[in-house]
């Protein structure tokens, strides 16, 4: 990509961040909302992301799936160093919810065998994943690309949105009503605890398009099947542990499924799992400047690789679980924890 069409892609992102913005609390309880939507963190700002952050060029940073490096040839090159205070961050709970209804798990070690622990965890990735859909429905119909310069491919995209959402609102309507209920177990979960920090985070939901055993789940373009979720958390601790949580809806039996099969695996097979997983569907996942040092050349190399291939635009190539050759829990990328120094 030539410097200009570089800065007129940086424009064009931009703008459409600008006429997609939707402001707008996930909450139930709206009487209880304040006027004010923040910018609310999907992972947590002060103790998750501290963890990850190390210097680049004598700035603290953290690196994402989401932020690209591209050559002239529009080919990922790298992984773009951002700051962890505009990291994660979306404008999905008003102040009052984002403060109180979190404090149980920003005040507290995160227990797995507490329901509402992984509840409220899950509920956060969902709702992220919730508002992102319903912001890039609106820049579709508003952004100026695709509204009048590329019309059909906007009416395309907005189309394939809105089906997107129609299955999202139903998940958010369900994690709302267990919430309301106090109903934390209501949910399908896999946990997974593992006694050392790896200095990678992850907060989203997404719709598998396989199961690890190749079965296939969604993955139609009949727009009467009803897409089914899974949210993914990674999320390592101050105290030097790495916590991993997958949840579903009960009634959701691919979703279910899908966990079952991942709940059968050993070990090693299930780490790398995860790890293709965070690879292939999630873009709001953080690692540390330090794990990518260790990953070296070959393995940077692997993971722009895999990012670019399992990208939604080309996903659709493979036939079954995407499979990476990546294991981010290897005991090499380890991290030592700052509570047990
Ligand atoms: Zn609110």
């Amino acid at each position: 990509m030539k410097e200009n069409l570089e800065i007129e892609l940086n424009k064009q992102i931009s703008e459409f961040g600008k006429d997609s913005r939707i402001k707008e609390c996930f909450h139930f309880e709206k009487k209880l909302c304040s006027d004010k939507i923040i910018s609310a963190h999907s992972i947590q700002n002060n103790k998750v992301l501290n963890l990850l952050e190390s210097e680049v060029n004598g700035n603290l940073k953290v690196l994402s799936f989401l932020y690209l490096k591209h050559n002239k040839f529009g080919k990922v090159i790298s992984l773009k160093p951002i700051g962890k205070k505009s990291a994660s961050t979306f404008f999905g709970f008003c102040n009052y919810h984002d403060t109180n209804i979190f404090k149980e798990i920003e005040n507290n070690e995160i227990d797995l065998n507490n329901d509402k622990h992984c509840f409220l965890l899950s509920y956060r990735a969902f709702a992220k994943d919730y508002h992102a859909k319903k912001e890039t429905l609106k820049g579709y119909k508003k952004n100026k690309f695709y509204s009048i310069t590329h019309k059909l491919l906007g009416l395309n995209l907005a189309e394939g949105s809105e089906i997107g959402l129609r299955d999202s609102s139903f998940v958010k309507k369900r994690l709302n009503k267990i919430f309301e209920k106090k109903q934390f177990d209501e949910l399908y979960y896999l946990t997974y605890e593992l006694d050392y920090l790896i200095p990678i985070a992850l907060s989203g939901s997404f719709n598998p398009n396989y199961s690890y055993k190749g079965k296939k789940l969604n993955k139609s373009s009949d727009i009467n099947i009803i897409y089914e979720f899974v949210n993914f958390v990674i999320h390592p601790t101050t105290s030097g542990k790495t916590l991993i949580i997958l949840s579903c809806l009960p009634e959701h039996e691919k979703s279910v499924l899908f966990l079952d099969e991942l709940d059968e695996l050993k070990t090693l097979k299930f780490e790398k799992a995860v790890s293709s997983l965070a690879i292939a569907y999630i873009e709001n996942t953080f690692i540390s400047p330090i794990l990518w040092e260790k990953l070296g050349v070959i393995g940077q190399e692997t993971l722009l690789n895999e990012i670019e291939n399992t990208n939604p635009m080309n996903r659709g190539q493979y036939k079954g679980f995407f499979h990476s050759e990546i294991n981010f829990f290897d005991l090499k990328f380890k991290k030592t924890a700052p509570n047990t120094v």
